[in-house]
């Protein structure tokens, strides 16, 4: 806490890890011994630097933009770029020290990082964009490439900054190097199912989850917040997979449509007119309601995947989610159950899919646009969603594996922090002290 002052979601991240591998670290005194842990909390380097740029209306804006290369024993630094007002270092660290072990747990030779910029992307022209992403490539591109660092997308960051991020990276180095950042657009680079990938897995996920307890997503009640990437083809899964999403939700509200979410209309909505979710309730008409402000988690359901941001389920979010029978949460998001929550949940005997488990398909689906742009190669959608799927059941069994081998069965925050974990630390005491 000394050492990292101020940086509350970092030391939460980090809180939530350690809990879960001290019985590890009783069992293997070499971790102790070669001070695993505090090497693991410590980035190997972090990269704070100026944003200027200019909008429409000539006038300058300063921003403050972000990389922290946090861990690169298992392979080049791995992890999106988010744009947001919220973005400082303490939340690019919290999002970055999760990346370590969510990499890890894949089992695909990635490291972690992340980094972003406190740019509200909100209200700007597509120019505004560009410009905005052209000035923090011009600064990023040094510090980045196809085996250093590879970023990708998160909050505020899809396939139009990738395209404007990767152009600027081409322009200033005179290289295409499609390797050096991944969520491009097919024209240019990009992997089928990279898109819909972390909605997707996170969808695989949770289905394995509800098999391992002999049930499935076939009629469930399903609600899913945000309304973004990740909500969107989390959604489109869930309904191919015969469950019904009744609500998702963006800053502004959420809306409740009780024969479920019409997902192209959705689409229409956030995806070409960028607009908010009261526009979706307008155009559904009497089956749609709108309701402006938080509380997503106040609409009954079986299973609940949000797929916002960071704590955005309290501890009495999750009481009521409890009270209207959810038998299942997937964590779209990273870290959006407070611990509060999370305790809640494991009370209550809720099968819970942690972040770091549950939506590293998007991440893997990177790993595999990697391997594709290096072999000069492109997949079909059938065979990529086919390794995706592989993919997210070989993670939910690493975790069940790891969680019953410490005593936790079921526990898939233990195990999904456990196995992440022992994969970094056994690289990094095999490559000397670094
Ligand atoms: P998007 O920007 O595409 O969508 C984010 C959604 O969440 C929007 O609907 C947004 O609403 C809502 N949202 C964001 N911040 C807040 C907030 N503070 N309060 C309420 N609503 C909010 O992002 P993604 O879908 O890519 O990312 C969502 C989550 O998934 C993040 O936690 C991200 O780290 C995680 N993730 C994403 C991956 C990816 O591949 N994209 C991979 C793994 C994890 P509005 O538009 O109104 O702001």
């Amino acid at each position: 806490l000394r050492r990292n002052p101020g940086e509350a979601e970092f030391h939460q991240a980090v809180r939530e890890v350690l809990e879960s591998i001290a019985p590890v670290v009783d069992r293997h005194p070499e971790y102790a011994e070669s001070r695993i842990i505090e090497r693991i909390c410590e980035p190997e380097r972090q990269i704070i630097f100026r944003v200027p740029w200019e909008d429409d209306r000539g006038r300058v804006h300063v921003n403050r933009g972000f990389r922290v290369e946090f861990n690169s024993a298992l392979g080049p630094y791995k992890g999106g770029l988010r744009f947001h007002p919220s973005v400082y270092l303490g939340i690019v660290k919290f999002l970055g020290f999760e990346q370590i072990f969510k990499n890890g747990l894949t089992g695909l030779p990635i490291g972690g990082g992340k980094g972003g910029a406190d740019f509200d992307p909100k209200g700007r022209s597509a120019r505004e964009v560009m410009r905005f992403c052209q000035s923090f490539m011009t600064e990023l591109h040094r510090h980045i490439g196809e085996h250093t660092d590879v970023p990708a997308g998160d909050i505020g960051v899809g396939q139009r900054e990738i395209g404007y991020l990767f152009g600027q990276y081409k322009r200033i180095t005179n290289r295409y190097e499609s390797g050096v950042i991944t969520g491009k657009g097919l024209a240019y680079g990009g992997a089928q199912v990279r898109t819909e990938a972390t909605g997707y897995g996170c969808a695989f996920f949770v289905e394995e989850m509800l098999r391992a307890r002999g049930t499935s997503f076939d009629g469930r009640r399903v609600v899913v917040s945000g309304s973004g990437n990740v909500a969107v083809y989390t959604i489109e899964k869930i309904q191919q997979l015969g469950g019904t999403v009744v609500a998702c939700s963006d800053s502004s509200g959420y809306v409740v449509d009780e024969k479920g979410i019409d997902l192209d209309l959705l689409k229409e909505i956030k995806q070409v007119e960028r607009a908010r979710l009261d526009v979706y309730a307008a155009r559904r008409g009497a089956d749609a309601v709108h309701v402006p402000g938080g509380g997503v988690w106040s609409v009954p359901c079986e299973v609940a995947m949000p797929s916002a941001t960071q704590n955005e389920i309290t501890g009495a979010d999750a009481e009521a989610l409890v009270r209207s029978g959810c038998v299942a949460v997937g964590e779209g998001a990273n870290m959006p159950a407070t611990p509060e929550a999370v305790r809640v949940f494991r009370q209550a005997g809720v099968a819970f899919a942690p972040g770091k488990a549950a939506n590293a398909g998007g991440v893997a689906t990177s790993a595999l646009e990697m391997q594709q742009n290096a072999s000069r190669d492109s997949w079909t959608f059938a065979h990529s969603e086919d390794r995706l799927r592989e993919i997210m059941i070989g993670i939910h069994a690493r975790c069940l594996a790891a969680a019953d081998e410490y005593g936790v069965p079921g526990d898939y925050v233990a195990g999904a922090n456990i196995e992440g974990f022992r994969r970094v630390a056994d690289a990094m005491l095999a490559l000397g002290l670094i």
